[in-house]
């Protein structure tokens, strides 16, 4: 195996949530002349998930990422890597694309995770555990951890039918309480919890005034999920967010989220496992879902500057770690903090790579590229103005 960068060809998922026709993100990323306008393009994947791995471009052809790592692991991701995570790519990074709200779901740490796996590997096929980073391309609303008591009690006032069902009134440990029996109510009484989203929905859709975020978000959502799905009412429990361009968010174990609308780079631990609570037609585990809840730990925030340079999203997790580089045109970047396997993608404008014995390849925006541990000493030039992510392992 030659040890230099490698193009790589990324799975589409056409998730149901995905931008479609004229805002479909993924596909102009891309530059595709001719695709499907009637589609849904919802995640690009890129990294050796064994459920829709890369494949990287080599003189033989094409071949999985998988197996491409699996051939020469000690080339690919470097002994530190091995000795850290074992033979496989520890990350998954991806670009997301939603015109309408995921399934709201939470993650669960790495023991959780494991004995989820060994008790009922058909639900959760991975045993590995999912922090993630969400980064901004423009503007991302999203749902990210439970509201603060303060401002739930503003929200009861407000929805008086959410005091009624949950019977929550001014204790402590309000988010707590609200957000267990909401999501106990799901089983134990779906039809109180159609009732009350029917009873809300008649007073939304009459009421004269203007609607709040959540109250608007509510409407709008209740038109494709049936009156029983608990996720309606979370809806106002969880913390409405908007990030703005390159701002990002990491998600650890445990925090209820939901992505709303925006396009995302997004990075991970290499897994799948996901615990849903609502707006889904898919398997909800309510049970496992309260087990695995974190009411301590907050989403944690990046604010990169504004201005032109690098900036590194040091997420709380050992598999990953992002680096973002806005360049100026001619710029040249020395790569010094980047050990071992890393994925590149070309967001905005052109680079160049090279590395030792005068070897260079260009990388046009929306390619990306796998970058073997035992390549060293390379650096990129922009062209242009360039926005370029980089997921390594830290
Ligand atoms: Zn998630």
């Amino acid at each position: 195996m030659e040890i230099r960068p490698y193009l790589m060809e990324n799975p589409v998922m056409h998730y149901a949530w995905g931008t479609r026709g004229k805002e479909a993100f993924i596909p102009r990323l891309l530059n595709l002349s001719n695709w499907d306008q009637s589609e849904p393009w919802a995640e690009l994947w890129m990294g050796a998930h064994p459920k829709a791995p890369s494949h990287v471009k080599t003189s033989q052809g094409e071949i999985s990422l998988r197996d491409f790592i699996d051939a020469q692991p000690e080339v690919t991701l470097g002994t530190r890597v091995i000795k850290l995570h074992g033979k496989e790519l520890p990350f998954l990074m991806k670009v997301l694309s939603a015109s309408e709200i995921l399934s709201i779901q939470a993650h669960p740490n790495k023991q959780q995770a494991e004995l989820l796996h060994r008790q009922d590997p058909k639900h959760y096929p991975d045993a590995n555990h999912k922090p993630e980073l969400a980064i901004a391309l423009d503007n991302l609303n999203a749902l990210v951890g439970l509201k603060d008591e303060t401002d739930l009690r503003e929200i009861l006032k407000r929805i008086p039918e959410l005091e009624t069902l949950t019977k929550a009134h001014n204790n402590n440990g309000l988010s707590k309480k609200i957000f267990e029996t909401l999501i106990t109510l799901a089983t134990s009484s779906p039809e109180k919890v159609a009732a009350t989203v029917k009873k809300l929905k008649h007073r939304l859709e009459s009421k004269s005034v203007s609607l709040s975020f959540e109250e608007q978000l509510f409407i709008d959502v209740a038109q494709k999920y049936p009156e029983h799905d608990v996720g309606l009412l979370l809806l106002f429990v969880l913390e409405a967010h908007i990030f703005k361009s390159h701002e990002g968010v990491f998600i650890p174990a445990g925090v209820p989220h939901a992505y709303i609308r925006g396009n995302i780079i997004e990075c991970m631990a290499n897994s799948d496992n996901v615990v849903r609570a609502g707006l889904t037609p898919k398997f909800k585990d309510t049970k496992t879902l309260l087990d695995i809840m974190d009411y301590s730990i907050k989403p944690q925030i990046y604010n990169p500057p504004k201005t032109k340079g690098t900036f590194t999203y040091k997420v709380p997790a050992t598999e990953f770690i992002v680096h973002l580089w806005k360049t100026t045109r001619g710029e040249v970047l020395q790569l010094k903090e980047v050990d071992g396997p890393a994925i590149l993608l070309v967001v905005e404008g052109q680079i160049t790579i090279h590395w030792p014995g005068s070897n260079q390849m260009i990388v046009r925006s929306g390619n990306s590229v796998f970058i073997p541990a035992a390549l060293k000493d390379w650096n990129i030039a922009a062209h242009s103005d360039c926005l370029v992510f980089l997921s390594s392992v830290p």
